[in-house]
């Protein structure tokens, strides 16, 4: 595939195409190896937001991902940032306790924050999403980390963020900023970073509208992984154009080397 062949960079998702589950899939550590002997520059784009940057790292090199924290522009980093740009407001927090350690910044408060911050987070109940709905209604603004809809794991698919997120705005008319994929801001943060531009590197992910149609609308070719959520049909009820699919991270180097 000439794309691989002749890009700069890369940007590649991480959950669904390097690991999943905890573990990394086949392949994932010498698609790695294989960059690394090439020295060609990538950073993972990853929504995740369960693991700040620093732990994501560490769990991802005790996997056999070996990376730097430099390497991972994850939802949950750039969000700190997104944060500060819009004057540090005072917020509530519905994120993981390991990511809420990296905003401490900022000021937390249940009674009438100016924003409310919605993450990964398994602890949703119906007074918790009602409380928000509340704090929304009096006058927060909606801060969605990222908006995807499930994700796969050992068991099987996985509801994400994004339906609390549409429930908060469908409730209260309201729309939410999106740090993460597909905000164009996001790879931009990754372009910098690599100094490259859009036409130079290529995007690949397990995610159709985050990953792949995401990185079109910036001018970034995305290719369709099908490991992770993808799924037979996947393709042709989207309307979406992957630039290129490929079966799994395995072929990447093979693709790579040919
Ligand atoms: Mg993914």
């Amino acid at each position: 595939m000439n794309l691989i062949q002749k890009a700069k960079g890369f940007l590649f998702d991480l959950d669904g195409v390097f690991y999943q589950s905890g573990r990394a899939l086949p392949g994932a550590i010498d698609a790695l190896d294989c960059l690394r002997q090439k020295n060609i520059p990538f950073r993972f784009l990853t929504n995740t937001t369960t693991k700040n940057r620093k732990t994501l790292q560490i769990k991802l090199t005790e996997i056999g991902l070996k990376c730097f924290e430099e390497e991972i522009i994850s939802a949950g980093y750039v969000g700190i940032d997104f944060i500060r740009k819009m004057g540090s407001p005072s917020c509530q927090f519905y994120i993981t306790e390991n990511l809420k350690q990296d905003y401490s910044e900022f000021e937390e408060t249940i009674d009438k924050p100016e924003a409310i911050v919605i993450g990964d987070f398994d602890d949703w109940t119906f007074d918790l999403l009602n409380q928000a709905f509340q704090q929304v209604m009096n006058g927060a603004e909606i801060i969605a980390l990222h908006k995807g809809k499930y994700y796969k794991v050992d068991t099987g698919l996985r509801l994400d963020a994004g339906g609390f997120v549409k429930a908060l705005e469908y409730a209260t008319g309201q729309k939410a900023h999106v740090v993460g994929k597909p905000n164009k801001s996001f790879f931009q943060c990754a372009l910098n970073d690599l100094r490259l531009t859009p036409e130079e590197v290529v995007m690949l992910g397990d995610d159709l509208i985050n990953d792949v149609q995401g990185a079109q609308k910036f001018g970034i070719p995305g290719i369709l992984v099908k490991t992770g959520k993808y799924h037979e049909g996947m393709i042709e009820s989207s309307g979406i154009n992957p630039d290129g699919l490929i079966d799994s991270i395995a072929d990447f180097p093979i693709i790579l080397n040919s």
